[in-house]
């Protein structure tokens, strides 16, 4: 099977009254794709999540653009003019802070506006912190559960990790840098014996991947104060339950 490749030449122009979800950079600039450029500069309007930050961008790309912000003040309101526009026709680039809109930040509810209002709404893949996180942690990629954000409330949150307890795959969050150390603690309660891995700083400078048990990466927390943009990842039930076979037939033969 051959697969076309297309030129920029046999590209067609953008398709009016379209939403194009435009996924930009989680660090390293050169993460942008050729199509995103392209759409942020044919596009009418950029709906950003914060016009500072993707105004930054769009210098570094040099491109001119109008902004809309669809979150600062109203976030409901501000959809409801993405739609708008969109019913007129415009061609509105969504993008958010970084990686691909919808994915735990508020490109969601405008995508979910759009698709309830009948409209076009067509993807610009690129970037994603949880993609870049998992497939190169070296836990199964084949089953994962992404839970993005654990809610704030500790009770909250120890039920949101007990109710995943067995899940056989891989589990993976997002999480601050303010919470790194909380989120461990209570993997350490929850899930003491999985390994765990701690992806930093993802396509930075400093990117790192950080694996052992929830007691290690603490320790390991203890000793360095861990700065930047964190993926947590749980190995899952299946492997865990794996191990502790290949524990227990090995003590066996000893
Ligand atoms: N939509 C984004 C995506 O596609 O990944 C995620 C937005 S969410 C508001 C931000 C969270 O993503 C951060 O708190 C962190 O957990 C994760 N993240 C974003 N960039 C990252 C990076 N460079 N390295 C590690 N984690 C990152």
């Amino acid at each position: 099977m051959s697969a076309e490749l297309p030129s920029a030449k046999t590209l067609p122009p953008l398709t009016p009254g379209t939403l194009y979800l435009v996924a930009t950079p989680i660090g390293n600039l050169e993460d942008i794709t050729l199509r995103a450029l392209r759409v942020l500069r044919e596009c009418d309007v950029i709906a950003a999540e914060d016009t500072r930050r993707t105004g930054q961008l769009l210098k570094h790309f040099e491109i001119a653009k109008p902004m809309v912000s669809y979150f600062a003040f109203n976030e409901a309101k501000r959809s409801e003019e993405i739609l708008e526009r969109l019913q007129r026709g415009e061609k509105v680039a969504l993008v958010t802070d970084a990686g691909t809109p919808g994915i735990s930040d508020p490109g969601e509810r405008v995508v979910r506006a759009a698709v309830a209002a009948g409209l076009r709404v067509e993807s610009v893949p690129g970037p994603c912190a949880l993609v870049a996180a998992l497939t190169a942690s070296g836990l199964p990629t084949d089953e994962f559960h992404f839970i993005g954000f654990l809610p704030h409330k500790s009770g909250q949150r120890r039920k949101a990790l007990e109710a995943l307890k067995t899940f056989a795959g891989t589990l993976a969050l997002y999480e601050s840098p303010y919470r790194i150390e909380k989120l461990l603690s209570e993997l350490h309660e929850v899930f003491p014996t999985r390994t765990v891995v701690l992806a930093r700083e993802l396509t930075k400078k400093f990117e790192e991947f950080l694996r052992g048990t929830p007691a290690e990466l603490l320790a390991l927390v203890a000793k360095r104060s861990l700065k930047g943009e964190f993926v947590v990842l749980v190995n899952g039930e299946a492997e865990a339950e794996a191990d502790r076979e290949k524990n227990t037939n090995s003590g066996s033969v000893q």
